[in-house]
């Protein structure tokens, strides 16, 4: 079974800040992780390898340091990696990444599952599991919390919904996108760590892929980051003076106008 597993670099903090002039992430100084979703969709794509033969590979549309992440990737068992990346992709909304995923996927060619996180930590929309399936006219699974069994190109998964569970059979080769309750990631091993130091990763660039230029990086994005901000807070705080009786009165007071009004 040949597994293909979508991860992205992200940056490891909630507190990111915002360039307010280009209205993108600022990135100095703040450490890269794997997006905490996509380690749950590795585990499940070596799980899989590990059940039913084949391959896992690993694939990941990003800056040139995402190599960084896709050996850590290799040290907690992907079988191979490939990089996407060129300052062609750079600005591409959740269309063009997917567009551009699904284009190295075709070039991989053989595979039987692609497997991605529910959403990334920074971009946040979990549009890109779903859009990718669409371009590569695949059945789509989203928010699976087991894969139960794969057979005679079938798999029968549970996926997570508000107040339970469903059991779906879906034909292969198909994508699926993955919740924190699958499993639970393992950490590099000492085998991982030295296959990781000698891996090559191959970096393709849009050269190497059947693409459409207008549908990569900003040109072939359909939407446009105008503007950027933290809403503000306006606090309308009041100390009320005098005895504690009279706050009370005070208080009640202020309560029944603002019910009133
Ligand atoms: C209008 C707009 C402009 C943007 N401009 C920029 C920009 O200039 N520079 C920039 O860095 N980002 C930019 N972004 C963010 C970038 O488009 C998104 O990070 C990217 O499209 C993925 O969307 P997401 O993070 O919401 O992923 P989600 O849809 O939440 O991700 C779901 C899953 O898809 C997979 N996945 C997502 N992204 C990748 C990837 N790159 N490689 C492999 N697998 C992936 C992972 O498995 C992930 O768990 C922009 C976003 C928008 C909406």
């Amino acid at each position: 079974m040949n597994i293909v597993v979508c991860l992205k670099q992200v940056p490891g903090t909630t507190q990111v800040k915002i360039d307010s002039e280009t209205n993108t992430l600022i990135r100095q100084g703040i450490k890269n992780i794997v997006n905490p979703f996509d380690t749950y969709a590795l585990e499940e794509g070596v799980r899989l390898r590990e059940r039913y033969g084949g391959k896992a590979t690993a694939i990941s549309m990003g800056p040139p340091q995402a190599e960084e992440m896709l050996r850590e990737v290799i040290s907690t068992g992907a079988d191979e990696a490939i990089l996407l990346s060129d300052a062609a992709f750079a600005g591409s909304d959740t269309l063009a990444t997917s567009y551009t995923l699904a284009q190295a996927i075709n070039k991989i060619q053989e595979y039987d599952l692609i497997i991605c996180g529910r959403q990334t930590i920074d971009g946040d929309t979990g549009q890109v599991g779903p859009e990718l399936a669409e371009m590569l006219r695949l059945p789509f699974v989203a928010y699976v919390s087991k894969i139960e069994e794969v057979e005679s190109g079938q798999m029968r998964v549970q996926r997570m919904v508000e107040d339970g569970h469903e059991v779906i059979d879906t034909p292969l080769p198909g994508v699926i996108t993955v919740v924190k309750e699958i499993n639970v990631p393992r950490l590099p091993s000492l085998r991982g760590l030295a296959r990781a130091k000698r891996a090559v990763i191959p970096v393709w660039t849009a050269e190497e892929l059947d693409i459409d230029r207008n549908m990569i990086g900003l040109a072939g994005s359909a939407t446009r980051v105008v503007k950027v901000f933290f809403p503000q807070r306006v606090h309308h705080g009041e100390i009320l003076e005098g005895d504690l009786e009279d706050q009370v009165e005070s208080l009640i007071d202020k309560l029944r106008e603002a019910t009133i009004t």
